[in-house]
């Protein structure tokens, strides 16, 4: 069965009061659709946004306050951090740690990515959970079916559904899911309140890219694992960083100049931003990110092309490294 989208921005009171629902900014049938099915894969309560960082700005801005702290990966996405600087205006204050051991003391909200996107690490799950702040796992890379961060001690995770959930390039869209039915209900109010909510479209589309997420994830994992194994024997790479799952890893070629030449020189592999889509990409990082990321730190996100063929296609290209 295919799920209706429903386009109403205002639906009729019912007996002269608001009925399951009044008017969309607040939420409607699509987006309730699939915060149903997200929250089923992550076990707890899922609420959607216009993107992930307008998934994520909800978070600090309805959760922490003034003076507040947020302890952050080293080495996460970078627009997270990019953003944390924009609210420091408001008076959050940051404070960087090394995600693989325990988050520092005194943080009022514990960041986690998994993994964490462009360096592949993974979080110390267990000496998160032990920390007295609420912890937030920013899983986007991962999805559900390889992390499921509320069963692994944190309180909130977080999607930019933008990437594998949706899947194909097509759709901007953030979740958050949480254990906590306050934090929940807090979220909603304030996305209520600021506004920050996907099109009934775009939800039908996560809807839609959640069908196949399974299938997808599966053979970016396969594809992807192969490519960081003959990677790792090239010899114009450096490093490659891959978690093990998921299709998402980077590695590094000599030099900024190096990378510049292997990403434009793909042809299977978009030469583009954004990762989790089907058709593979490639891109270096140091355009975005400046001297955060090793100048020939390429990030590649496999997609569900024939294996051998992304493969060549790497290899021919890497030949101009
Ligand atoms: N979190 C991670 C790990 C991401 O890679 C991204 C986008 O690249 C975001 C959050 C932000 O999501 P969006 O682009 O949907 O706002």
């Amino acid at each position: 069965m295919t799920a209706p989208i429903d386009r109403s921005t205002t639906w009729p009171y019912v007996d002269g009061e608001p009925g399951a629902f009044a008017y969309s900014r607040d939420s409607g049938p699509t987006l309730v659709e699939a915060e149903r099915r997200l929250g089923a894969l992550d076990g707890g309560e899922a609420l959607v946004f216009s993107s992930g960082m307008a998934a994520a700005t909800a978070i600090v801005l309805a959760l922490l306050g003034p003076g507040q702290t947020v302890a952050l990966p080293e080495g996460c996405y970078y627009g997270t951090e990019v953003m944390l600087d924009e609210l420091s205006r408001w008076g959050l204050r940051k404070v960087a740690f090394d995600q693989t051991g325990p988050p520092p003391e005194g943080a009022d909200l514990v960041w986690l990515e998994a993994p964490s996107n462009p360096f592949l690490t993974m979080p110390d799950f267990e000496a998160a959970a032990a920390h007295p702040g609420r912890v937030v796992c920013d899983s986007t890379a991962a999805t559900p079916l390889h992390v499921r961060p509320l069963e692994l001690g944190c309180d909130i995770a977080l999607h930019s559904a933008t990437k594998y959930l949706a899947g194909h390039d097509d759709a901007l869209i953030g979740a958050v899911v949480c254990k906590r039915p306050e934090d929940a209900a807090r979220l909603l109010e304030f996305r209520i309140r600021t506004g920050p909510v996907p099109a009934a479209d775009t939800a039908w589309l996560l809807v839609r890219g959640l069908q196949t997420l399974e299938i997808r994830v599966a053979r970016q994992t396969s594809t992807a694992g192969l490519i960081a194994e003959r990677l790792a024997g090239h010899d114009a790479v450096a490093v490659v960083r891959y978690a093990g799952f998921g299709g998402l890893l980077s590695f590094d070629v000599v030099d900024a100049e190096a990378a510049r030449r292997v990403e434009t020189s793909t042809r299977l592999f978009v030469n583009k931003t954004s990762l989790g889509g089907v058709v593979s990409s490639i891109e270096a990082r140091a355009r975005w990110e400046g001297d955060r990321v090793p100048p020939g730190l390429l990030r590649v996100s496999v997609g569900v092309e024939e294996p051998e063929e992304l493969w060549n296609d790497l290899e021919q290209a890497l030949a101009r490294a």
